[in-house]
């Protein structure tokens, strides 16, 4: 039987190597920046293998220890991919896969829905280099393949995608953006970050790199910050190449954390997801709540999209309001909260909260009134309903 596991069971031993590891079920956690080798020869030989793209053993700590391999290996498994690496941060991670691929002169698709920093990256950075970023409507896809080749003006030399989008939870036609890319010569990187490896594998449906912040899910715990990045064979290349040469290394101690995140990340999701849809049926039936902006309800416009590509949902979802609520009555229902923190990131095991302001440049927001975001945690369901209630309460007050 060939069959492959099913990735729960995957994620208990992958990135294991039991003599690196002296036996134990965990890689040790080696930090280091010199390696010792035998000879001088040795040493020319094994640099000289690293300049023709062999990344083991390494020659310095830079390019990796047996704690960053353990991770990148268990990642390039449950990715599909032919090589990873990790950043230190989720951002870094995303603005190095732009600069690996970018030359002056290029166009770079950057959709509306994107992660804010990495609209500000592209709006202020690329520019000083000569690269213009074009923002694109993110549900382009449903207008169908000739609205996606009219983005691709010659030059275009990336697409960046998200899916489902930061604070508006678009889903995009991944397959279909990325086959177009690919046929006008561009590189298709996407931020995975809420689908997680686990329910997306972008690589299958045509990107070249799939970029998830480990801060979130990953890490899972709320104590690192850091990024990752997995390619194909096209792609890898070039992409080593610029993270050689901006010299993006990420800590062990933080890759050592995350591989114990992906231990539990089906366990957690599975979790993260129940409570999520807890809390919708109960904010859906509140009179103040429009809509929710998660691609998991059947009635979000994403649907269709998120059924026929992923495999299941993560726990963050938007809450838009009525026009007629105010972003006043919205602080009442935060301040207050006992059991969401109102503070920046998510994935970690504790409940979160936001208003949420996006950017919009190009695409109508989908929402008229004040937006809030959820990370719905591991805590029980019912006791974040009752602390809700309240905050509705609070709300109804103003
Ligand atoms: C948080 C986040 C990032 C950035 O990750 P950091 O580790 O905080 O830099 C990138 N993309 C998405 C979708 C995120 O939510």
């Amino acid at each position: 039987m060939n069959r492959r596991r099913r990735p729960a069971t995957e994620l208990t031993t992958l990135g294991r190597d039991r003599d690196a590891s002296f036996g134990f079920v965990n890689p040790p956690l080696v930090r280091g920046s010199t390696v010792l080798h035998d000879s001088a020869a040795q040493m020319r030989e094994r640099v000289r293998q690293r300049h023709a793209g062999v990344d083991r053993p390494v020659t310095y700590g830079i390019y990796g220890t047996p704690t960053h391999h353990a991770f990148y290996d268990a990642l390039t498994e449950l990715e599909g991919g032919h090589a990873s690496w990790a950043a230190p941060s989720g951002l870094a991670a995303i603005t190095t896969a732009i600069l690996a691929f970018v030359r002056q002169g290029d166009r770079v698709l950057v959709p509306d829905s994107v992660y804010g920093p990495t609209r500000t990256f592209c709006r202020e950075v690329l520019p000083r280099f000569g690269v213009t970023a074009v923002i694109y409507d993110p549900r382009v896809g449903a207008a169908g393949r000739a609205a996606v080749e009219a983005l691709f003006a010659s030059g275009t030399s990336v697409l960046l995608l998200e899916s489902p989008g930061s604070l508006t939870f678009e889903m995009q036609d991944v397959p279909l953006l990325a086959s177009v890319a690919r046929a006008r010569g561009a590189v298709s990187l996407i931020d995975n970050t809420w689908a997680t490896p686990l329910y997306f594998r972008p690589l299958e449906h045509g990107a070249d790199v799939s970029i998830h912040a480990a801060t979130k899910y990953i890490g899972g715990h709320s104590d690192l910050v850091l990024g990752t990045l997995t390619a194909n064979a096209g792609a890898w290349p070039r992409l080593r190449a610029a993270i050689h040469q901006l010299g993006v290394t990420a800590s062990p101690d933080d890759c050592w954390l995350a591989l114990r995140g992906l231990r539990s990340l089906a366990a957690r999701l599975a979790q993260h997801r129940a409570n999520a849809e807890r809390l919708i049926d109960w904010l859906l039936a509140q009179p103040e709540v429009e809509r929710i902006l998660y691609p998991a309800a059947p009635d979000d416009p994403g649907h269709a999209l998120w059924r026929r590509d992923l495999s299941g949902a993560s726990g963050l979802f938007g809450v838009a309001f009525k026009p007629a609520v105010s972003a006043a009555a919205c602080s009442a229902l935060i301040d207050g909260l006992q059991l969401f923190g109102i503070g920046a990131s998510w994935g970690g095991y504790e409940s979160l909260i936001i208003a949420a302001r996006p950017e919009r440049t190009v695409a109508p927001l989908p929402c008229a009134g004040p937006l809030l975001r959820i990370a719905a945690g591991l805590e029980d369901a019912g006791d974040l309903i009752d602390d809700l209630a309240q905050g509705f309460a609070r709300l109804r007050a103003q």
